[in-house]
């Protein structure tokens, strides 16, 4: 293995930013790709320095790292887009699972698409595939709604559009707001087949499966901890 990680870089274009996707709980669904390319670029832009830098101690890479968050990712970007006009070869990465899926690198990877940069994203780690490919739903589509709004007036609301939609509704949510999404969720899809992904790729994964209305009455006081991610199966013929 230690090859791998000492790999080359001359395979590598000059003056392109790497897309490259890391682990959602399990250290393995690096793919041996990424720890090359991670390797044999000369730095990295990543969500959190820190949380990035214990991730590549785990696999015996040092590099230069310039954190990347929503806070700063215009004026970060600009810096970077030069590095790379200037031929150097970097990688975007976030805390967890893909760049640019509910996490930053939207507006980065524009700037790189706008100023010409060669750019590459890998495959890789994502809760979304890895619900749906475990949830048993038979479709032929389905339709990522990311987080619910912030405000609880437009919460509903997006929830009673989302009901337009026939397909698999996929949601991210946060634990706290658990509780919330479940008393909306029974308010508009009361006889919806749903299922929660929780900490996905870890030691306590687990799949909770019902319908809205049977998972809202048994989970009311249950007290959601980790990371989930959510399907409503919104097809037709499912009520
Ligand atoms: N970019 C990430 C991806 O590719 O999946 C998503 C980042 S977003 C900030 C974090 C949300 O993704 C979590 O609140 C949760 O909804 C979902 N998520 C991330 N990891 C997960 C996991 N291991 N199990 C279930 N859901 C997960």
């Amino acid at each position: 293995m230690k090859e791998v990680y000492q790999s080359p870089v001359h395979d590598l274009d000059a003056g392109t930013l790497f897309v490259v996707p890391t682990p959602i709980g399990n250290i393995e669904d690096l793919t041996l790709r990424s720890i090359r390319i991670l390797g044999g670029v000369d730095w990295i832009a990543a969500e959190d320095t820190r949380h990035t830098g214990l991730l590549l101690s785990r696999i015996g890479i040092k590099k230069q790292l310039f954190s990347l968050h929503q806070f700063n990712e215009s004026g970060r970007s600009q810096q970077l887009v030069e590095l790379l006009r200037s031929g150097q070869r970097g990688a975007l990465v976030t805390d967890a699972g893909t760049p640019g899926i509910s996490d930053p690198g939207q507006r980065f990877v524009r700037d790189i698409v706008q100023a010409g940069i060669s750019l590459m994203a890998l495959p890789g780690a994502c809760a979304i595939p890895v619900a749906l490919s475990a949830s048993g739903f038979v479709h032929s589509d389905f339709f990522f709604a990311g987080f619910p709004p912030m405000k609880s007036g437009q919460r509903i609301k997006r929830m009673q559009s989302l009901a337009a939609i026939e397909s698999i509704l996929v949601f991210y949510e946060s634990p706290h707001k658990m509780p919330r999404f479940l008393s909306e969720a029974y308010q508009v899809f009361p006889t919806r087949p749903i299922i929660i992904g929780r900490e996905l790729t870890k030691k306590f994964e687990e799949y909770i499966r019902g319908s809205v209305t049977e998972i809202h009455e048994k989970y009311q006081t249950r007290s959601w901890k980790g990371e989930m991610v959510i399907l409503i199966d919104n097809t037709a013929g499912t009520s």
